[in-house]
């Protein structure tokens, strides 16, 4: 099963990735956890990354591109990923289709999550006082949500296009939208 996530920050997609990688036995491939981590490694990539995530900011394409393309390379990733914050842009996400194609290992699915402006403030307010992400002050949190309007929005037409977009309703119990999103896949693989 390969599948990506897409949603405005806070929507869940970290929860329902985590809890889909284990029901597919798969990898979980999140950009904001590779680059965290490079950040407090302190490497190269992660003093690269460091001013656009303060920001809210995305990181420049070809090196989001480029780590992605690598990890997906790995063998865990051959079959199955769930990949969670790739795409973001559609360069992105034509890159990940060029890989694929080349694979002929295409997408099973596109997860949109979808949730109200009001209902990812009051998580993400709760998550900034929770996690100490240096990313979830009130004024980041406003522009990467104005970010995700402006350039990762339009995949959700990409996606549609494409026929791989599955929408979820975001707002709920956690092993409820699990389920709703599994039941969404069955029910694509049974009407194609
Ligand atoms: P959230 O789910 O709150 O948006 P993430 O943990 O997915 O947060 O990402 C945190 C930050 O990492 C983003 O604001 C951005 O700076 C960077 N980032 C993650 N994925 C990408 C991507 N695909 N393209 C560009 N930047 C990214």
């Amino acid at each position: 099963m390969r599948l990506v996530l897409l949603g405005p920050p806070g929507a869940g997609k970290g929860t329902q990735a985590a809890r889909l990688a284990e029901h597919f036995h798969c990898a979980v491939v999140a950009t904001g956890d590779i680059f965290r981590s490079h950040v407090s490694n302190g490497t190269t990539l992660g003093r690269l990354a460091q001013e656009y995530l303060d920001r809210g900011d995305l990181v420049p394409d070809e090196i989001v591109i480029d780590m992605v393309m690598q990890r997906l390379s790995q063998s865990d990733c051959e079959k199955s990923f769930v990949l969670d914050g790739f795409p973001r842009t559609v360069a992105q996400a034509e890159a990940l289709d060029t890989k694929l194609a080349e694979a002929e290992s295409p997408l099973a699915a596109a997860l949109f999550f979808e949730i109200s402006e009001e209902e990812l403030f009051r998580r993400l307010a709760g998550r900034s006082a929770a996690l100490h992400r240096s990313d979830d002050t009130e004024q980041t949190i406003r522009h990467r949500l104005e970010v995700f309007a402006i350039k990762t929005r339009p995949l959700v037409d990409y996606y549609e296009r494409g026929g791989l977009l599955l929408r979820v309703d975001a707002i709920g119990a956690i092993s409820e939208i699990t389920k709703r999103i599994l039941d969404g896949l069955e029910q694509r693989s049974t009407s194609t």
